[in-house]
């Protein structure tokens, strides 16, 4: 899978300079920009997804967001402002931004939602929109469980560990990487939330919940999905 490219357009240059830092922490390639027209010029670099902040030198950043629209462009746009009320918001995804956080904003909760946005995209442009193993199939789209002809109803989180482990067949995943990846910003479960999460999965999904074959413990470390 290739590394997404992420452009943070935001001239304050200490907000700029640690989302770009937190963002490389976390894998992401990195470009800045400071103005609506250096964010243009980056844009010729197909980035993955644009933060975009509205209050900037030569304009507002829904400039850069109307533009791309306008070309039909649907690359995704999280918009950053100072200006969080309710009209801005609704402003802001009138204009066909995926998402839109005020400021001042909690880094986690921007890391959360960009992994959000970027995760929905790619389930969007995903070909293989579900997943089967044993009798059971995952409707990734529907987020919806088959079991042989019944329809399994698997709570939020359920689904979201169920999808995580399941996208990564063979690879043990630690406990902090779920509580990371999965539970993200949401909450800070312990890691017996997940343990529970997984024995909750094993009845709905495995022929015999005790003695598993898709979801398997790895013993002091996390889970591996076996398909
Ligand atoms: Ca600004």
């Amino acid at each position: 899978m290739n590394t997404p490219c992420i452009l943070v357009v935001e001239d304050e240059l200490s907000i700029q300079r640690g989302l770009q830092d937190q963002l490389q922490r976390d894998g992401y390639r990195v470009e800045v920009a400071g103005t609506v027209a250096e964010a243009l010029a980056a844009l010729q670099h197909r980035p993955d997804l644009v933060v975009l902040d509205r209050r900037l030198p030569d304009g507002d950043g829904l400039e850069v967001l109307r533009d791309l629209r306008a070309r039909g462009d649907r690359t995704a746009v999280l918009v950053l402002s100072a200006r969080g009320t309710t009209d801005d918001r609704v402003h802001g995804l009138e204009h066909g931004a995926d998402d839109y956080l005020g400021k001042p904003f909690h880094l986690r909760e921007l890391l959360a939602r960009i992994r959000a946005v970027l995760q929905r995209r790619s389930e969007a442009h995903s070909p293989a929109a579900t997943i089967a193993f044993g009798d059971v199939t995952l409707d990734v789209g529907a987020r919806l469980l088959r079991r042989g002809s019944e329809i399994v109803e698997l709570a939020r989180m359920e689904f979201e560990l169920l999808l995580y482990l399941a996208r990564q067949p063979g690879r043990t995943v630690s406990r902090n990487e779920l509580l990371d990846r999965v539970w993200g910003h949401d909450r800070f479960p312990s890691t017996r939330t997940i343990d529970y999460h997984v024995l909750a999965l094993r009845k709905k999904v495995e022929a015999d919940p005790a003695s598993p074959r898709h979801l398997i413990t790895v013993h002091r470390v996390g889970y591996r999905f076996d398909p």
